[in-house]
Order: C-alpha cells, then structure tokens, then sequence
C-alpha cells in the first residue's frame, strides 16, 4: 500500500526514477492479471469442450444402446406404455453385452434407472436395487433433459472390477424415451483423466507463451522508457547544474551562495533565538589581487585557467559542509557554518596563505598571485544576510586599500 502511496504520489511522477518504478509496478501487476485473467478464462473454455464432447461421447452410445439392447431393459406394459425393468432372464444377456459394447469406450461405469429414481441395472452389481429419489441431476433428466458435471473420484471401478485412482469423470445423465415420454434414464460414467490433463498442459503452455510475450512487449517498452527517463535526467542533472554551479570554476554560482549563505543566517539566528549554541556562521569575501595583469600578460584564457586552480585550492582547503561560490569575476565568497569570528579569521588566513606560498602552473609557467579577503561573522544586532556581506565587502575594501595581500 505504502509502495502504491509512494508511486502514485504526484510529485514521484515527477521524478524520472519513480516514473520507472511506476511502469514497472503497472507492468507486473497488468502481467498477473491479464495471465490469471486468461488463464481462468482458457481453462473455463477447455473444461467446457471436454464435459460437452464426453457429453456428446455419452449420448452416441446411449442412443447405440437404445437400438440394440432396449428389449432387455423395457418391459411392455398391460396398458400399452412401456417402463425400464431388467427381467431376471435377460439379466446375464445384458450384462455381458453392455460389458462387450462399452469396452472400447473410457466408460467406467454405466447405470440404468427406472422413472421412480431405482437402479435397474448398473456395472457395478452392488449398485442394483438402489433409489436415488433425492438426486436433482437425476430428476432433471427424468424431465427429458441432458445434464453432464465433470468431477474428480478418488476412486472408481471400472468395467474389468478394477479400482482406479484419482480419475476425472464426465458423469452425464441421458432421458431413455418410449412413444415420446421419459421412462427412465442412463447415467454414463466417461473418464476423461487423460483429455484433462491434455487439457490443463495445454493451457499452462498457452499460459506461459502469453506470459512470455507480455514479458517481452513490456520488457522493450521498459528498456525504451529508461533510456528515455535516463536521459531526462541528464538533462535535469545538467539544467540543475545551470542554475546552481558557476560553468568555468564547478563552484557555486552567485545565485546559489547567496541561497546558502541566507539559510545558514536563518538557521544562526534561530539558534540564537532559541538560546542554543552553535549559532554562529562565517563569511569570506576573497579577491585576487591585480588579476586583470593576468589577463593583460597571459591572456584571457589563462586567465580562466588561473580562475579554476584558484577554485580547486580554495575549495580543498574547506570542511566538507562549507561552501565556496563565485560573486563574481574573480571574487569569491565562502560562507562557514558554525566558525564564529576567530574561526573564520583563521580560515581565512590559511586560504591567504595556500593562494600566496605556492605558485599555480599557468601554461607550464609557476604564476604567483596573491589575493585580498574580508571577514565578517553574524552580529546579535544583524537582521539581514546584506548587513554582513557589506561588512564583509566592507573589509575587503579596505583589505585593498591598505595595500591588498591581506586578511581583513
Ligand atoms: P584588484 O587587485 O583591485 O582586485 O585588481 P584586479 O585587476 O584584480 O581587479 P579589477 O576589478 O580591476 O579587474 C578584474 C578583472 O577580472 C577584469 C576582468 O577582465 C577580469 N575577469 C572577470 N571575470 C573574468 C573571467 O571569467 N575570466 C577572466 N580571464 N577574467 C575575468
Ligand atoms: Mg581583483
Ligand atoms: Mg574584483
């Protein structure tokens, strides 16, 4: 259910990985219910030809039945109708005919009744005598109509007095009729285990090609729609990069340092507000000094260059939740949760440091460079990220003007 929850979700639908799972999740479940579906379906269709052709099996030899054998199993009545009665002398002749007749037919068992429900005559002996007045298949074709019901018996004997495990019978009733009126009835016993079972592998393979070729038909539209969905999100991936990462440096871009410099000044001033420690959060305005020299003797794609390796230092020298973003040409600010003044001080001076002690390979060229930075920490009276980047900027000014290459 939550799963269901979770894939219907309308923001989910969004995402190309929960698209995926939700054609996966729709595919499975259509493969279950179209195979059960069709399964239940097929099996109805084929179980219904087998009772029909046993049924149709059954009646042939009923009618058979009727022509030769009927002055054995009738008796003519003193007022003129007739009703079905076995006599005691046509008994034996019966017996061995029905017995001779049957044998090349899957007939089990074949019973006679009279029109008051009596067994006057059944393969198995013992059955002879017997009423069965509350059997309403029974009663049905006393009315005239067929009635056949396919059932599984544990046990059956047969013709030839053997027992036979586990057989599926195709028990049918058959009106036995005199001058147009029901005096009686057959009751033919078909095993039908072996058509049966034809049956049931005939529909698990029809099952299973159907199973197949859904899996298949689904199998290529999923392979179609992940590589559609995968390329959605690389374009996402690159659309998302657009907007948050500066393309020449991999640093944030303006927009986005911004972003995190006023989540981490809200988060501060919460925490302040609640009394709790930790509510501190540093920010380094960084400079490189005469960098458009760089450009004017290097070239502008040096330039760019030096941009990059600057970023790299810069960026190895942080903690992992720390972040660097590009204010613009080649200023940069780095916003440091949780560093309160000192802190962020000595942040700054060991990136002062890395940038002056350790010259960049610009072209093959070792290129010295040095940069100017202002500091500026969250103050109780600050109400605005602004005010503490004007400070910031504030100091990094004067970091220039009292002669750049320092940490203000
Ligand atoms: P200062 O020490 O006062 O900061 O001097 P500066 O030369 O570094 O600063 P100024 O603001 O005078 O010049 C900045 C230069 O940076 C000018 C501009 O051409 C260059 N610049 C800005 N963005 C880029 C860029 O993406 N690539 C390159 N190669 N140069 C850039
Ligand atoms: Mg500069
Ligand atoms: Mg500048």
């Amino acid at each position: 259910m939550k799963l269901f929850r979770t894939i219907f979700h309308a923001d989910a639908r969004k995402d190309p990985d929960s698209l995926l799972r939700l054609f996966v999740a729709v595919a499975l479940v259509s493969i279950i219910l179209i195979t059960s579906l069709a399964g239940y379906a097929f099996y109805r269709v084929l179980q219904k030809n087998l009772v029909d052709s046993a049924e149709e099996d059954a009646i042939k030899v009923s009618t058979a039945l009727s022509e030769d054998e009927r002055a054995r199993f009738t008796v003519a009545k003193s007022d003129g109708t007739f009703a079905v009665e076995v006599l005691p002398e046509n008994f034996f002749i019966l017996d061995r005919d029905l017995r001779t007749f049957l044998s090349p037919f899957d007939i089990v068992k074949i019973k006679i009744y009279s029109s008051d429900c009596r067994i006057v005559y059944s393969t198995e002996a013992k059955l002879i005598g017997e009423v069965d007045r509350d059997n309403r298949r029974l009663a049905r074709a006393l009315t005239g109509a067929f009635d056949s019901k396919l059932e599984r018996k544990e046990e059956v004997k047969d013709l030839a007095d053997e027992l036979k495990f586990n057989v599926d019978v195709v028990e049918t009733y058959i009106p036995i009729r005199a001058r147009g009126k029901v005096i009686g009835s057959f009751e033919v016993y078909i095993d039908v285990t072996k058509y049966r079972q034809q049956t049931v592998n005939a529909a698990f393979l029809s099952l299973a090609a159907l199973c197949g070729t859904l899996m298949v038909v689904f199998g290529i539209s999923f392979v179609l729609i992940r590589r559609g969905t995968n390329e959605l999100k690389e374009t996402q991936e690159v659309l998302r990069k657009q907007t948050l990462i500066d393309g020449l440096t991999g640093t944030f871009n303006k927009m986005q340092i911004e972003m995190i410099g006023r989540r981490e000044f809200a988060r501060a001033l919460r925490r302040r507000e609640k009394g709790l420690t930790d509510a501190e959060v540093g920010f380094i305005m960084i400079d490189i000094d005469r960098f458009k020299q760089v450009n004017d003797r290097y070239g502008h794609l040096a330039g760019d260059h030096l941009l990059q390796l600057f970023a790299e230092r810069v960026s190895a020298s942080l903690r992992s939740y720390d972040s660097l973003g590009r204010f613009g040409g080649e200023e940069f600010l780095v916003v440091l949760p949780g560093s309160d003044r000192e802190q962020t001080l000595s942040v700054a001076h060991k990136i002062w440091s890395l940038i002056r002690e350790e010259p960049f390979l610009v072209d093959g060229e070792p290129l010295r460079i040095t940069a100017s930075a202002g500091v500026a920490n969250v103050q109780h009276n600050d109400d605005d990220l602004l005010q503490v980047l004007k400070r910031a900027d504030q100091n990094l000014y004067q970091a220039k003007s009292g002669g750049r290459d320092r940490v203000v």
